[in-house]
């Protein structure tokens, strides 16, 4: 199998910092992590390739220069070979933006890779939290898309998905290729080895910069593709210690509360 697995690299989340002019973050510099989503995506295909060892998995991502760092955590876990889009054409991408890059790098990637059978991502991105990457990818690449993953398993020529529903899972086949967004499952993530964490420091990341889309249409792409608007962006201030109600019974602590609304002209 040839699994592709749609990594993100996010700040750190107690380090979120905003450019306050084009109200975009600030990733240049900032701590940051693989986004832990993309970390049971990249789960998920790893334990296809422990039932199935000739399973080739290659990581993408589309970022700054840094994010190389999150493309050499994955090799050093599971992937095969690591690939960066980056370039200051592509800076400020909304979610729309964002899949139609990454779309037109998958392309570019089947031409040296050949055709990936499945394309993993994380359920969202916890910084964006838009949860719109991956469903539009398919769309961008008329795959059949299926969301919520536990787990998957490879069946011939398709794959079974475990999927979470609000009643617990179902079991979900879909015939290859196909796009699948990936939760929080129930086992654990596998640790990398120092073997490959030595050889994912010295590995060869590909990085694809606006030269290597020639074709690709400028009005896609960046914020200038970007529909999205964002009107304003800040860093919520710290809530003051709101008021705590205690009485000595449910019924009395309700009351309070009441009396207290109805002071602050609250009415229910
Ligand atoms: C606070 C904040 C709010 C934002 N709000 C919006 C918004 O409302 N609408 C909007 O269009 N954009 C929004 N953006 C921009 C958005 O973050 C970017 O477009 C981003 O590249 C993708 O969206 P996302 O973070 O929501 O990813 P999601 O759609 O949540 O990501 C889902 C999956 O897609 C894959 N993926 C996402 N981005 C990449 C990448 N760069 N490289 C590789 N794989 C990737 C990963 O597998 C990821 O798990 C926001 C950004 C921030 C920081």
């Amino acid at each position: 199998m040839n699994i592709l697995v749609c990594v993100k690299q996010v700040p750190d989340t107690t380090e979120i910092r905003i450019d306050p002019v084009k109200k975009v973050l600030i990733r240049e510099g900032v701590p940051s992590v693989v986004n832990p989503f993309d970390g049971y995506a990249l789960e998920a295909a790893a334990r296809i390739k422990d039932k199935n060892p000739d399973t080739r998995i290659t990581v993408l991502c589309m970022g700054p220069m840094q994010a190389q760092d999150a493309l050499r955590e994955c090799l050093s876990i599971a992937a095969d070979k690591a690939y960066l889009v980056s370039g200051r054409g592509f800076g400020g991408s909304d979610t729309l933006a964002t899949s139609h890059i990454l779309s037109q790098a998958i392309k570019k990637l089947e031409e040296k890779e050949g055709r990936f059978d499945a394309i993993f991502c994380g359920k969202q991105a916890i910084d964006g939290d838009t949860a719109q990457v991956g469903p539009e990818i398919a769309e961008h690449l008329h795959l059949t898309q299926v969301t919520y993953g536990l787990e998957a398993f490879a069946d011939g020529a398709f794959l079974k998905i475990k999927k979470e529903t609000e009643a617990g899972y179902e079991i979900i086949q879909a015939k290859m290729p196909c796009l699948v967004t990936f939760t929080k499952p129930s086992w654990h993530l596998r640790y990398p080895t120092i073997q490959r964490k030595l050889a994912a420091d010295k590995a060869e990341i590909t990085i694809l910069t606006e030269e290597d889309f020639p074709d690709i249409d400028k009005s896609r792409i960046g914020l200038a593709g970007s529909p999205t608007r964002v009107k304003k962006t800040f860093v919520p201030s710290k809530q003051k210690e709101g008021v705590k109600i205690e009485e000595d019974s449910a019924d009395k602590t309700a009351r309070k509360l009441m009396e207290l609304l109805e002071k602050k002209g609250i009415s229910l």
